[in-house]
Order: C-alpha cells, then structure tokens, then sequence
C-alpha cells in the first residue's frame, strides 16, 4: 500500500505573518487526515518557523531546493545537511521552474538528489514534458528520460524513499490540468522506467501528479491505480483549498 503524499510548493510566496495564518486554519480543519502525509515546502527562510509550528502535528516539511556540495565557496545555496539541520524531511529537486528559469539539467538534478539521501531527506523529483513535446508525441519519451537520468545516481536499496512528481509543464499555473486518464498513462509508464531500475521497490515508490491541481480535480486523479498524491502550488497557499485537497476521499463529486 502506497500512502498518499499531498505536498504544498510555497514557491517565492508567503512569509512569517501568512505562515502563522494559514496554520491557524489548516492544522485543525487536516487534524483526522491520519491516512495521508502532508507536507509543506516554504520557502528556505521560513522552514525553521514552519518547524516549531509543525511539531506535535502530523505534517512534514520539505525545501524546495538543494545544492548538491556539502559545503563550501557556493555564495546564496543551501547545503543537504543544512536543510537535515532545519528538519526537512523532503526537499523538490527537478522543478520545471529550475529547469526553465535556471537551466538544471538531469544530471544536476541526480547530483541533488543523492545528495539529499545521504543526509536521509526524501527526494520528490519532478519530471515533465512541455506542452511543445507533448503535442509532437513525445511526452512519454521525455519523461522517460528524466526519470533515468535524474534517478541515475539514486542507490538500490534507497529506492522506495524517493517519491517522483509527474508535472507536465504546460499544467503548471495554467489552470489546465491533465484529465485522470492523461495523468495515468503517464504514471503508469514512469512506473514502468522505476521497475525497469529498481525492481520490485518500484511497486512501493510513490508518484505525485503535479499542475493546477483544485479541490474539485483531486478525487478523480487520485482515484487512478499509479496516482499516489499530488503536488500543488497555487491551491496549497489557501488554507481551505490544500486542507479540501489533503482530504481528497471527501471531494467526491456526486
Ligand atoms: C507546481 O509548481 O509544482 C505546481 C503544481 O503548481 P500549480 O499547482 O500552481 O500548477
């Protein structure tokens, strides 16, 4: 049984005031949501806040990013083992916005991601096509090779503490989501890249969907068999709308 994974990416929003505002809300109306983890990656400057907020709750913390060095001369980055200091538990590497706007390739993303598992933070690593790719029928190729290249460095037996997010770029902060069926085929595939690399293990890795995931939407996506939770942006800075989405089972439309 895969346990579902409702992540919230902050992004550059919120800060010290809206952190404690938005807990205020959310940590009561997500209190009986026991079956799900809830995870919540602020940005850096927050995670020490959202830490003492968090304890005696449920829900997690994760960065939205790391650089791969231990330390060192890397003026303005954030090492693994200063995110493990901050008690993360997960951190994003691979985020379309990374890649994009400051050009990650799969093999940085690798780098990050052994990087965190060497300091027993779970990576959520995030593969997608852009809507350019998917339109000249390449999105399963595509993916498939992000998921090779940013997994190449992922060891064996730590398979099953990555989760992986499918987030086709041309869902993200559009409003456009994927329908379930899209989302699945893409699920199912990038499972099949897993157990092609990991065996078995691959059968217990969960995949997130990501982009422009809503209250309404989250149901029918969850219901799919490889959709193991999502990972949300725009909806996950309002307390109601993320606490509806970590209590997907009661969205069901009638
Ligand atoms: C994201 O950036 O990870 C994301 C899924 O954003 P949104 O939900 O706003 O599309």
């Amino acid at each position: 049984m895969r346990r579902p994974i409702l992540a919230a990416n902050w992004k550059m929003n919120m800060d010290s005031a809206a952190l404690g505002a938005f807990l205020s809300r959310f940590v009561p109306l997500v209190a009986d949501a026991a079956a799900v983890e809830i995870v919540i990656a602020p940005p850096f400057t927050l995670l020490d806040r959202l830490r003492e907020q968090i304890a005696g709750t449920a829900i997690l913390s994760a960065a939205q990013n790391v650089n791969p060095e231990e330390s060192g001369a890397f003026t303005g980055e954030i090492a693994a083992g200063m995110l493990a200091d901050m008690g993360c538990s997960y951190a994003i590497v691979g985020h379309s916005e990374r890649r994009a706007l400051f050009g990650e390739s799969d093999a940085f993303v690798a780098r990050k991601a052994a990087a965190l598992l060497r300091h027993q933070i779970c990576p959520i690593v995030c593969v997608g096509e852009t809507l350019e790719q998917r339109d000249a029928g390449r999105a399963l190729e595509v993916v498939a090779a992000q998921i090779e290249q940013s997994l190449a460095e992922v060891p064996g037996d730590q398979a099953e503490a990555i989760v992986v997010a499918y987030e086709p770029v041309w869902a993200i902060g559009t409003g456009r989501t994927a329908t379930p069926a899209i989302a699945q085929e893409v699920h199912a595939h990038i499972r099949g890249r897993l157990r092609a690399r990991f065996g078995d293990a691959a059968n217990r890795i969960r995949i997130q969907y990501g982009g422009s995931v809503k209250p309404e939407t989250v149901y029918d996506l969850m219901a799919q068999p490889d959709i193991d939770g999502a990972l949300v942006g725009g909806a996950s800075l309002d307390p109601e709308a993320f606490a509806r989405i970590a209590c997907f089972q009661e969205q069901r439309n009638p």
